[in-house]
């Protein structure tokens, strides 16, 4: 009896991990605007809205977490987060570890340089220092892509801002929206002409957590179909 109460309760800890029943936790990358970023010390964006729409069909409270993007799909496969939404892109590799929602955002990678960069088109970078955000999409496609390349990984893309203001590298890839926004605040920074590849973004959860995937994948076709992601992307551009 005893026995058997412990193992309860040790099992309860391990998949509750204390959470509350009444809480979607929901796990990004805060540093990616109009996605997700920090305002007034609170994280707004598309992705939040979102998500507070995914809350409100399963009668929840929305709960994110900030965390460095690297983890974000191992907070996800643990099941510390109930899904990750981060503007992150779906990708094969990516797909053996978590589940994807459908498709919701088509994005551009696109290169930002000093305004006074002799860096002319996108042909130029590939024997430059590059920086990216670790375990991004560009992560991925400079270093398969650019052998020559130096690339520099931060777990922010406002270091590597500063690090390309400070001359210590030529070059960020990144997603275009977020690109627009960091440009936006950065004066000595510009986007070049042109796109080296093409993203779609999904939101992730665990491996067969399908009830929820299909809930998500519900909210998402709806917000579609309503152009309400795109009023969303409107509203968190400004
Ligand atoms: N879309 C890119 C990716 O999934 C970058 C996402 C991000 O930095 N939040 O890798």
């Amino acid at each position: 009896m005893l026995k058997k109460l412990v193992i309860v309760v040790l099992a309860l800890l391990l998949v509750g991990c204390g959470r509350n029943e009444n809480e979607l936790v929901m796990v990004t990358e805060a540093g990616f605007a109009p996605y997700e970023f920090y305002e007034n010390g609170e994280i707004v964006g598309v992705d939040i809205e979102i998500g507070k729409e995914i809350a409100k069909e399963l009668g929840k409270e929305l709960v994110v977490k900030d965390i460095a993007f690297d983890f974000i799909i191992n907070e996800v496969k643990s099941g510390k987060a109930d899904f990750g939404a981060a503007g992150m892109s779906i990708t094969d590799e990516r797909k053996e570890e978590v589940d994807f929602s459908i498709e919701y955002v088509v994005s551009n990678q696109v290169v930002v340089v000093r305004k006074d960069s002799d860096i002319k088109t996108l042909d130029d970078i590939k024997d430059k220092t590059i920086s990216v955000q670790l375990g991004t999409t560009a992560d991925m496609y400079v270093n398969e892509n650019y052998k020559d390349a130096k690339v520099i990984a931060q777990k922010k893309y406002l270091a590597a801002a500063e690090d390309v203001k400070a001359g210590k590298s030529d070059c960020i890839v990144m997603d275009q929206l977020p690109a627009q926004e960091l440009v936006k605040e950065n004066d000595e920074l510009k986007i070049l002409d042109g796109i080296l590849f093409t993203d779609k973004y999904g939101m992730i959860v665990k491996k067969g957590n399908q009830e929820l995937l299909d809930t998500i994948n519900k909210v998402l076709q709806r917000l579609i179909d309503e152009n309400k992601i795109e009023e969303y992307v409107i509203k968190y551009s400004e």
